[in-house]
């Protein structure tokens, strides 16, 4: 689904941010993205979104026609109601109802009319899923998604999560500074530094142990 080659971004003469990434996802697989502060990631993330005009001629991306995006914030209309956000600028004629559907499917049936403001954060995080989920992406990009949310309600969102890609099967890729949650919900694990993928680590199913040496290291290396 996705196919990243000789990737670079600066954005000063002081070197640069992304040196010669190189990156694969295949469908369906669940990519999680580590790094320390600054390494890139939400760089990365911006120009597989399409949100980087400059980085257009500093290598290859190919990425699939249908992409979404959830943000650390739920980013949703405040002068929307919430089924307004998550079908806003659908213009499928089941919209509406495909729009209802995806509020059920994240625990939020019923609260259609609400306005974003009424909503607890980890329900306005819910809604930007199913803002995303409606519009069946190829590939779902998320920059720490759960990352402003209490320890509880982010392992509901885990929960979630999985069961909705476990349904829907797009390719995701997901920044997170907790190498436990990458282990919990992804296919693989890579971590960014220096502007490269500098290790690749796949998760073994079914077990997702966190006693995994590999994952020692990966944690040692973001203290
Ligand atoms: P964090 O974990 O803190 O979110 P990150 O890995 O997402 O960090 P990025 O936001 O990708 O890091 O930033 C990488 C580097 O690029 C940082 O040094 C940042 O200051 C710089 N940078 C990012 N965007 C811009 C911009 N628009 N203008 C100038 N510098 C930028
Ligand atoms: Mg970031």
């Amino acid at each position: 689904a996705v196919r990243v080659r000789n990737l670079h971004r600066s954005f000063n003469e002081n070197g640069g941010v992304l040196n010669g990434l190189d990156l694969d996802i295949a469908s369906g697989e669940f990519v999680a993205l580590i790094g320390r502060s600054g390494s890139g990631k939400s760089t990365l993330l911006r120009a597989l979104a399409g949100l980087d005009r400059q980085v257009a001629g500093y290598g290859q991306i190919h990425v699939p026609d249908a992409v979404s995006v959830v943000f650390q914030d739920s980013r949703l209309l405040p002068w929307k109601r919430i089924l307004d956000n998550i079908v806003f600028g659908l213009r499928a004629g089941d919209a509406v109802e495909r729009g209802r559907r995806a509020l059920a499917e994240v625990g939020l049936a019923g609260r259609g009319r609400a306005w974003p403001h009424e909503l607890s954060g980890g329900e306005q995080q819910r809604a930007s899923l199913a803002r995303s989920l409606v519009r069946e992406p190829a590939l779902l990009l998320a920059d720490e998604p759960f990352g402003a949310l209490d320890a509880l309600t982010r392992i509901r969102m885990h929960v979630l999560l999985r069961k909705l890609c476990a349904i829907h099967r797009p390719a995701v890729l997901l920044v997170t500074h907790d190498v436990d949650e990458a282990i919990v919900l992804a296919d693989r694990v890579i971590l960014l530094d220096g502007g490269v993928v500098r290790t690749d680590v796949r998760v073994d199913l079914p077990h997702r142990s966190q006693a995994d040496p590999r994952f020692a290291e990966l944690r040692t290396f973001l203290l």
